[in-house]
């Protein structure tokens, strides 16, 4: 059987927040089968419970953020994305602030921290969400056309297309696929970071946002190029980053899909509509366990190995 996981130990971590500029404390606990992914803000009296689910997202503009009772969990996608790409179904995630701290702008310390805590299966299936048929949410026209589609496909895949008309954006690769029977996680995705051109910073900085971004956790551009002295980790490391973004988005889910994405210009609020109108269709999906491992995609049949070889 193939079965659930969480975490073997406890394990903790400091950062800021994007947007606040502010210290968070972040602790990630093992959680026992069929708990999910369970956010609490431990910064309230009494704490508040975020259940990580793709109705619970309330806002999207810059990130993807779980709301309830007037407070929010901000900035999931990078450390859910670590989850997933870890096959992690089960854990909780306690936050002292109302955003996730930033880390480095991508997944990679998520990664650490998670591979530091270990992992441990569970004595239950693991359950999926297989797509059975084609879901898609479009929005705009012409060249401000935006679209995220699900499709069949026997494993997990996603192809991204970005386009900024930037000359440092556009000048590099602006189409990436990951296809999970092939590529790592932590080799492949986990590392492309965030990015922001330094006029949207100055201008959120005016709305009191971003005050927590800078070159340590982004990719900050001006008009014309990249301000970070190292340059990037990945020459597509833009629509890598996207891509993990969307890993992260798509998880809300609660379960990892068996599926093919596709992408043209999607963020955080297209990826969570496509999740809505899929779970709005009973025909478009099923829950699928697998008795026996060598029935999963090899995507995930293989996952444990792949990315815990160390532990
Ligand atoms: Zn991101």
């Amino acid at each position: 059987m193939l079965k659930q996981t969480t975490i073997l130990q406890s394990v903790r971590a400091t950062g800021v927040g994007l947007h606040s500029g502010t210290k968070v404390e972040l602790v990630l606990r093992p959680a026992p089968a069929d708990t999910g992914i369970v956010f609490t803000r431990t910064d309230l009296n009494p704490p508040l419970v975020f259940p990580a689910n793709a109705n619970a997202v309330g806002d999207t503009r810059m990130a993807s953020t779980l709301t309830k009772d007037g407070q929010r969990v901000s900035t999931v996608e990078h450390l859910l994305s670590a989850v997933a790409g870890m096959g992690i179904d089960n854990l909780y995630i306690d936050v002292s602030a109302e955003e996730i701290p930033i880390m480095d702008g991508s997944a990679s310390s998520f990664v650490y921290l998670l591979q530091q805590a270990g992992l441990q299966e569970l004595d239950a299936a693991k359950k999926f969400i297989r797509v059975l048929k084609p879901v898609e949410i479009r929005e705009g026209q012409g060249a401000q056309e935006k679209w995220a589609r699900l499709e069949p496909h026997d494993g997990y895949k996603l192809h991204f297309f970005i386009e900024f008309n930037h000359p440092a954006v556009d000048g590099t690769v602006q189409t990436a696929e990951v296809d999970f029977d092939h590529v790592s996680f932590v080799n492949d995705v986990a590392r492309a970071r965030t990015f922001g051109f330094m006029q949207d910073v100055e201008m959120l900085r005016g709305i009191g946002l971003a005050r927590g971004g800078s070159m340590e956790n982004a990719i900050v551009m001006d008009e014309y190029k990249i301000l970070n002295a190292d340059g990037l980790r990945f020459n597509d490391e833009f629509v890598r980053h996207k891509i993990l973004d969307a890993i992260g988005d798509l998880f809300l889910i609660g379960h990892p899909l068996i599926a093919s994405y596709k992408a043209h210009k999607s963020g955080h609020g297209l990826n969570n509509q496509l999740l809505r109108a899929l779970l709005a269709d009973p025909e478009a999906y099923e829950i699928v366990s697998f008795d026996d491992v060598r029935q999963a995609p090899p995507a995930f049949a293989s996952q444990s190995q792949r990315e815990w070889h160390f532990a």
